[in-house]
């Protein structure tokens, strides 16, 4: 479909998704209102709206040329997965007939032995089964010719276990949202039934032309170079910044944004990012679910347009060494169905307190459960982004800015009386919101800022599903919310009057996070020993920061809030260790491949072109009178070749035995590790021989794509 630019969004924005304009549009009045309610509680729907609500769906996406429907789920792998049904089916009496019933719609069975369960389910009783979500609407997706109606649906096994990622995130949003609820009521909020926690997910992506992509196994096999000397320009010179976007990119993003805005997927800025080829889009920020959903297919259908367009999407964290890297910025914030931003300090004396009470929540998890939210973003792609001097590192910190600062110290020395200065209290927040929008009181090198009216959680990998991170949010904040409201309580139950039980909870709360709380730079060696100081986690890979999931407390946090059970989060830590493990294997592989097939014979070949001329020199150089030290040069140069060359077939066939060796360890844990600290160090020593190579050999033989054309040529 072709972007057309006179015609205003507005008027097809949604268009193909069963939004509620289609609903009222094809559902009978009382189907209708029924299903609007059931969204908005967040109930099941009985089987008779199920088949009525069906027929309308069928309808509806039949009349935009739908053929097929699948359950559109959320599998452990971190992506997306899907299963193709026509509408198509034979009556009886053998007439074809286009079918939808209310039982396909709320129930699938999709063939769960091909997705990960780690361990949940044993291979004979490998059954699960997709289920609605009505909360997300079913959207009409285009493949090939052809559009397909996609309906978001849970993955749960027979026996209940959640056996996808969305699951547990719906869970932990009701969680926080029943915490919070206490907690309003002790803060005297009325009239609230929901308590919602939102995300605006910013996506950073590269894009190259496909031409040189399909020329580089690496990044074929595994979205990143393994290979690949740094041209002399770099990104010395951040130029890309803010820039101009060239023309073809520029199309790209316009038919994203179209398809986008088709999908009812609000997107609203597109920027050049800090390195050559990379970029961002963001959309307006929804409901915590939508919005990880509406990322999902931001990435899928960037994926789309840019093989369409000739170009190759990369959405790895790290594609290019020695260039920044891309990550997911994930806008968090949390707030009440009746239109209150929690996190947003407000105008008032009432609001400011809510305020107070929710950031220090907010400081609290965050504190307690600095590695559980590490271990949320720990992926083998965001290993190599994250501490490499322009990303967070992997000690998680927040920072709030200085008029934050200075008004949680007030409050900490006394300086504040909730009874008597409330308007000293509230003449210092009123200005939070226009001090952070001011860019100088930002710190980007923060993993967690306060952004003005919500936390920006920038250690998220741009590759990464943002499930996990958001379910961890929401589950550390409903753990810190219970906890004050107790506080608050246990003080009031012991005669103290509300306003001073608050103060005094927040003055304790705001002395024991003090920790988390840093406003340095990130990027920093300061921070290394910060951390150290206060105690705070540094779990520098990712096995390291899925062990978090082992420890008791952690497992019990997700019991007590019904997130995860504790098989539950046992299957996810045994599913992401393997997808790490395999993940490393397949990179060593390809590795090894690039070396053998490209990299060792074009040397090689160069190697043979020095020789002889080397060979035809020495017969010569009597007779044209050269030097022994012109010659002994010549010399120099081809023994510096031919020695690099063989060290890197050594380290080749040592990179061979290293790869077996993964195999022969006992245990998933120390398959990881080894990974983590032996072998993927002994691949960048490799690649710094294959690099130092690569800036000798005659360009004409080389031929692996370079980084000079990747990332500077359009
Ligand atoms: P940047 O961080 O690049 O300056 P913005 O401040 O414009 O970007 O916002 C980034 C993202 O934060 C957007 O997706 C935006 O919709 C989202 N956002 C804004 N307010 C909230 C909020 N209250 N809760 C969650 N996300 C929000
Ligand atoms: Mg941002």
């Amino acid at each position: 479909m072709n972007s057309d630019s006179k015609i205003p969004v507005s008027t097809y924005f949604g268009s193909m998704t069963f939004d509620h304009k289609a609903m009222r549009a094809k559902l009978p009045k009382e189907e209708f209102v029924a299903l609007q309610d059931t969204i908005k509680a967040g109930k099941k729907i009985t089987a008779e709206i199920a088949g009525v609500v069906a027929n309308g769906m069928k309808e509806w996406a039949m009349e935009k040329g739908a053929t097929h429907y699948t359950h559109w789920f959320q599998p452990m792998t971190g992506s997306t997965a899907e299963k193709h049904d026509a509408f198509l089916s034979i009556d009886r009496d053998g007439t074809p007939i286009e079918r939808f019933s209310g039982e396909q719609l709320i129930q699938g069975e999709p063939d769960a032995s091909s997705f990960p369960s780690g361990g949940m389910r044993t291979t004979f009783e490998a059954r699960g089964y997709t289920a609605w979500d009505p909360s997300s609407p079913a959207f009409l997706m285009k493949g090939g010719k052809d559009l397909t109606l996609c309906i978001p649906t849970v993955f749960i096994s027979y026996h209940g276990e959640a056996l996808d990622a969305k699951t547990p995130l719906l869970r932990s949003m009701e969680a926080v949202s029943k915490s919070a609820m206490r907690l309003l009521e002790v803060l005297g909020v009325t009239g609230v039934s929901r308590v919602k926690t939102f995300a605006g997910i910013e996506q950073e992506y590269f894009l190259i032309d496909k031409k040189f992509y399909s020329e580089r196994p690496d990044l074929v096999m595994c979205g990143r170079t393994l290979l690949g000397a740094l041209p002399p320009k770099g990104q010395q010179l951040e130029d890309h910044y803010f820039g101009s976007i060239p023309d073809r990119v520029l199309e790209f993003m316009q038919e994203v944004e179209h398809e986008l805005y088709l999908l009812g997927i609000p997107a609203k800025t597109r920027h050049n990012e800090v390195a050559p080829h990379q970029f961002e889009i963001a959309p307006i920020f929804e409901e915590a679910n939508i919005s990880v959903d509406h990322n999902l297919l931001v990435m899928e259908v960037m994926r789309k347009v840019a093989d369409k367009k000739g170009f190759a999407l990369l959405l790895a964290e790290k594609p290019f060494a020695g260039i920044n890297g891309s990550g997911k910025h994930n806008n968090w914030s949390i707030g009440t169905d009746t239109g209150i931003n929690l996190l947003d300090p407000g105008h008032t004396p009432e609001t400011n307190v809510h305020f107070l009470v929710f950031l220090v929540a907010v400081l609290n998890g965050v504190y307690k459960r600095a590695d559980v939210l590490r271990m949320s973003i720990a992926s083998m792609g965001n290993d190599h982004r994250l501490g490499a001097n322009e990303a967070p590192p992997a000690v998680v910190t927040v920072f709030l800015g200085e008029l934050l600062e200075k008004v949680l110290d007030a409050i900490e020395s006394g300086k504040v009386d909730l009874k008597t200065e409330k308007q000293v209290l509230n003449l210092g927040l009123s200005q939070v919101p226009l001090v952070n929008k001011d860019y100088t009181d930002r710190n980007r090198t923060s993993p967690f800022a306060f952004t003005g009216n919500k936390f920006e959680f920038r250690a998220v990998g741009s590759s990464q599903a943002a499930s996990v991170p958001n379910m961890v949010l929401n589950t550390l904040m409903a753990e810190a919310v219970d906890e004050i409201a107790d506080a608050i309580i246990a003080k009031i139950n012991a005669g103290k009057e509300r306003d001073s039980a608050i103060l005094e909870t927040l003055r304790e709360q705001i002395t024991a996070t003090k920790p988390i709380r840093y406003q340095g730079d990130n990027y920093a060696e300061a921070l290394q020993q910060a951390a150290k100081d206060r105690g705070l986690p540094n779990l520098k890979n990712t096995p390291q920061a899925l062990r978090v999931l082992l420890k008791k407390d952690v497992q019990d946090m997700f019991i007590k809030y019904g997130v995860l059970s504790a098989e539950e989060t046992n299957s996810r830590l045994h599913i992401r260790l393997e997808r790490y493990i395999k993940g490393i294997d397949i990179e060593a592989r390809t590795l090894q491949l690039m070396l053998k097939t490209f990299v060792i014979p074009d040397v090689t070949e160069y190697q043979g072109g020095i020789g002889s001329s080397f060979n035809n020199l020495l017969a010569a150089a009597e007779a044209i009178g050269l030097s022994e030290k012109a010659l002994k040069s010549q010399a120099d140069n081809l023994k510096v070749l031919a020695e690099n060359l063989s060290t890197l077939i050594d380290m080749t066939a040592e990179l061979d035995e290293a790869v077996e060796k993964i195999e022969t360890l006992p245990t998933e844990f120390e398959k990881a590790d080894y990974c983590a600290e032996k072998l993927l160090p002994f691949m960048s020593e490799v690649r710094v021989v294959a690099d130092w190579l690569e800036q000798v050999v005659d360009r004409s033989r080389w031929q692996l794509p370079t980084y000079s054309e990747m990332l500077f040529e359009h």
